[in-house]
């Protein structure tokens, strides 16, 4: 498992509470919100970014899109949320271990990718 705080929180080094788990991921709430709300999907597998993942990874990474759709549906937001995930610290990545944030409750302006 990965040295950084994702990975100590998948591994239960570091206690903190899970809205959802399954065999694969986790979700927690971001602790630093940006919108009402604000869930972290976190793989159980250290993959540190995005384009880390390799060909093997391609069910993991399906599977992490059901599982925030599902994630969006258990907080009866499944109508309106965003999927963002930050690649590289040049956009914003400060956590290296692959997550997707879940963005929602608020509404986003349209057309404008950063909302
Ligand atoms: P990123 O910038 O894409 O790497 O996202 C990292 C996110 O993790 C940020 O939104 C932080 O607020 C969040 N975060 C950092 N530490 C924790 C923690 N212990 N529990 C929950 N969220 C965290």
């Amino acid at each position: 498992m990965s040295d950084t705080i994702f990975g100590k929180i998948v591994s239960g080094e570091i206690p903190s509470e899970f809205i959802y788990e399954d065999e694969h991921c986790i979700a927690i709430n971001d602790v630093n919100p940006q919108a009402p709300v604000h869930v972290l999907v976190i793989p159980k597998r250290d993959i540190p970014r995005l384009v880390d993942a390799e060909m093997d990874d391609r069910d993991l990474l399906g599977h992490l899109l059901l599982a925030a759709g599902n994630v969006a549906r258990q907080l009866g937001v499944d109508e309106a949320f965003r999927l963002i995930i930050n690649n590289g610290s040049d956009a914003g990545q400060t956590v290296f271990h692959l997550h997707l944030h879940i963005i929602a409750g608020r509404k986003f302006a349209e057309g404008h990718m950063a909302g």
